[in-house]
């Protein structure tokens, strides 16, 4: 089985934004684009973009999960990087278009087809390192993906880091710059204490990974960072602690110190996840903190963790209700 985002369909559909007006979309091949050297993107950073799923339910219709969130969010990142104002409307008949092209190659669960919606400043400028790229390029990948889970899904080992992640203005960009100022930490954290994540705590205070948020379990609670501007507001923590919520659970979105988490993760029966498009909720096993490894509920996966992915997992694979309205048919 190939890397998670190493295969692509042959086209995507993209649309250019020049002369202050965006081009009718158009299907072209996903192994290229034109570029100028100089381009925004390559020296200042102005590429924002989204990862969606669409899956395929036992009828072969196809169905992609919380699109209108995934658009909105793009249109917030792009805000945030002063790129080019897009029609929602526009990208959502992008995504169905391509996704409806492509309706044949999306795996049966529990594969799915990865949607990446990316927007890029385009404009040739390196004078402009303070000022916005005029034009751009908007344009959506579609990436086949299988079992996130093949081979088991193993506790992930989380080292517990003081720094921030990114800049605390940055945070609710899904944007390139964040991911390179995470890289380091991470390498760090897998070659010194063979760490599959890094959990970022900026003074102390419980964050989110690399590209994950993170939910502690006490029994019927869940333990979550409260939406502020410094961190990714996860579209899978919202529809998790949605599901939790109508199971009756006590659902806590507030700040959470790395002190108390590491009291409570060692209680009997706590778990903790980490939620995100790709991986949907992974459980947590080891913590390490200054040097200390604490177990969380003896080290194993947890079986709220495991109801609540499934929960999330029914929905999005048409076994079970979609009572919040979450899915979108293309065909
Ligand atoms: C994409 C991402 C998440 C998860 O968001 P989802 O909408 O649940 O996929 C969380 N944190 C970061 C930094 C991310 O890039």
């Amino acid at each position: 089985m190939a890397a998670f985002g190493t295969v692509f369909t042959p086209e995507m559909i993209i649309s250019r934004y020049e002369q202050n007006q965006w081009s009718t979309p158009a299907m072209v091949s996903s192994n290229s684009i034109s570029l100028h050297p100089g381009a925004h993107v390559l020296h200042y950073a102005s590429t924002c973009f989204e990862g969606l799923k669409a899956f395929r339910h036992a009828d072969d219709s196809i169905h992609i999960f919380r699109m209108d969130k995934n658009v909105a969010r793009l249109q917030q990142s792009s805000a945030l990087l002063a790129l080019p104002a897009f029609d929602p409307v526009m990208l959502s008949n992008m995504i169905m278009d391509i996704v409806r092209q492509y309706a044949a190659d999306v795996p049966s669960p529990p594969g799915s087809m990865y949607i990446r919606p990316t927007h890029i400043g385009t404009e040739g400028s390196i004078g402009k390192a303070a000022a916005p790229s005029l034009n751009s390029m908007l344009y959506v990948l579609l990436s086949p993906v299988g079992d996130y889970f093949a081979g088991g899904a193993k506790a992930l080992r989380l080292l517990l880091e003081d720094d921030a992640r990114c800049a605390s203005h940055m945070g609710m960009v899904k944007s390139g710059g964040n991911y390179a100022s995470a890289l380091q930490p991470i390498m760090k954290a897998r070659a010194a204490v063979q760490a599959d994540q890094v959990l970022f705590c900026p003074n102390g205070d419980v964050q989110e990974t690399g590209a994950a948020n993170f939910l502690l379990i006490d029994g019927n609670e869940i333990i979550t960072k409260a939406l502020d501007s410094s961190f990714l507001h996860g579209i899978t923590r919202d529809s998790i602690l949605t599901l939790a919520r109508d199971r009756g659970m006590k659902v806590s979105e507030r700040e959470l110190t790395v002190d108390e988490l590491l009291e409570r993760a060692v209680r009997p029966g706590a778990e903790a996840a980490l939620s995100g498009t790709a991986a949907v909720l992974t459980a947590v096993g080891t913590l390490i903190h200054e040097n200390k490894e604490y177990q969380v509920g003896g080290g194993e996966a947890g079986q709220t963790t495991a109801a609540l992915r499934q929960a999330l997992n029914d929905i999005q694979w048409g076994k079970a209700e979609d009572k919040f309205g979450w899915l979108t048919k293309v065909c």
